[in-house]
């Protein structure tokens, strides 16, 4: 397989120089506007080297049919290239109609970095098609911490969304293999959880609480007695903290400290490119700038809790997807209720400026860079511009 850290031509089509610039120097300063980037932003390591493979895939499989089982990532643009290069989906928007029908033995199928569910891996295995699995390491990471906890008798607790294709693959394994899952999106859906566990609460009122699909089937009152945590790796590290300390201590009321070994388990699977774009994050907001700008696809769970860590700091914070968010108004996804918001009289029309930015792990920096200039062009401020170092 190729080395992921190699530069190729896909993964070039996504680089800026301006981004480049400012990676390396941090911030830029041009008349009005002073323009913060933090140390960690934009395409993770596990992009990247999904990209990689996809390019040595289509070289080694040149003349086949190609297709995506789903999104490779959160991001319109990049999935957008990817049915450009003439690779077909197979769910998700804009799927072929047949679905997994229209395949034979000779198409290849991508497993996109978020991995699959175990049902459409079988699928595709009776198919016999040839798969290429672009899946992220630090996915593999909680499937192989769940295994362990079903091997030693505990139900997984999973801080996650329903419905997101990672812990959709999760929540697949974890059945498949004959265990139990609930999933918590956030703290208060923890926190019933917590009541849950303290006995102050049913288990019918607990479910009335949770996502319909939070549950395994079959999943009862009993299977809660021993938990072990884990996290789709893209959530916010802070909540997920939180969350454990949140469930370790409702066990502690239920069965005391002493019981607490046989009963609870909590391993943090956030990955490090999350982890690192949110530290970096909090560094420039540390710097009190007029506006933070959270630039990802609105899909993208990893840039949705980027947008949320500003949120002690009281900063203007906006989520935009694209330059195309930004104009006379704002149009933003906000950050708790999930709308599509707009809002008028966002940009102060004179004085100093100060603006922070950040990308999540699926933004490509050619989107990020499309948006420092707009915002630098509505600002009235031309910014210098580089060749890209090769
Ligand atoms: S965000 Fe993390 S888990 Fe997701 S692809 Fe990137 S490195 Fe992998």
């Amino acid at each position: 397989m190729n080395d992921p850290e190699v530069p190729s031509d896909v993964r070039q089509s996504y680089r800026d120089p301006l981004v480049e610039q400012l990676r390396s120097q941090g911030r830029l300063e041009v008349g009005r506007l002073e323009l913060l980037l933090p140390a960690s932003f934009g395409f993770c390591w596990g992009v990247d080297r999904a990209l990689a493979i996809i390019e040595e895939a289509r070289r080694e499989h040149d003349g086949k049919r190609m297709w995506l089982l789903n999104s490779l990532i959160h991001n319109p643009r990049v999935n957008k290239d990817m049915r450009e290069a003439g690779i077909g989906f197979l769910k998700g928007e804009q799927a072929h109609q047949d679905g997994m029908d229209v395949l034979d033995a000779k198409d290849v199928v991508i497993i996109p970095a978020f991995s699959a569910e175990v049902e459409d891996m079988q699928a595709l295995e009776q198919r016999g098609v040839d798969v290429v699995d672009t899946t992220c390491p630090w996915v593999i990471k909680p499937h192989k911490r769940t295994l362990k906890y079903i091997k030693e008798g505990f139900t997984t607790v999973i801080h996650g969304t329903v419905g997101h294709d990672e812990t959709r693959s999760t929540c697949s394994l974890v059945e498949h293999e004959g265990g139990h899952f609930v999933v918590v999106h956030d703290l208060e859906e923890a926190s019933t959880l917590a009541s849950f566990l303290r006995g102050e609460i049913d288990f019918a009122a607990l479910g009335e609480a949770l996502h319909p699909q939070a549950f395994s089937t079959g999943c009862s009152a009993a299977d809660l007695q021993r938990i072990g945590i884990i996290n789709q790796t893209t959530m916010l590290a802070s909540e997920s903290r939180a969350i454990g300390d949140l469930l370790r201590e409702a066990l502690v009321v239920r069965s005391g400290e002493e019981a607490l070994a046989q009963e609870f388990r909590d391993f943090d699977t956030i990955c490090r490119a999350t982890q690192d774009n949110q530290d970096a994050a909090i560094t420039v907001i540390d710097e009190q700038p007029d506006l933070f700008l959270v630039v990802g696809g609105y899909d993208s769970s990893n840039t949705k809790n980027l947008a949320r860590v500003g949120d002690a700091a009281q900063i203007p914070a906006y989520h935009i997807e694209s330059p195309d968010c930004l104009g006379d108004s704002i149009s933003y996804r906000e950050r708790h209720s999930g709308e599509i918001l707009v809002k008028h009289d966002w940009l102060p029309g004179e004085g100093r400026l100060k603006v922070a930015f950040t990308a999540g792990a699926s933004t490509p920096d050619t989107i990020l860079g499309a948006v420092i200039r707009r915002l630098a062009k509505l600002a009235g401020e031309a910014l210098p511009e580089r060749e890209l170092s090769v």
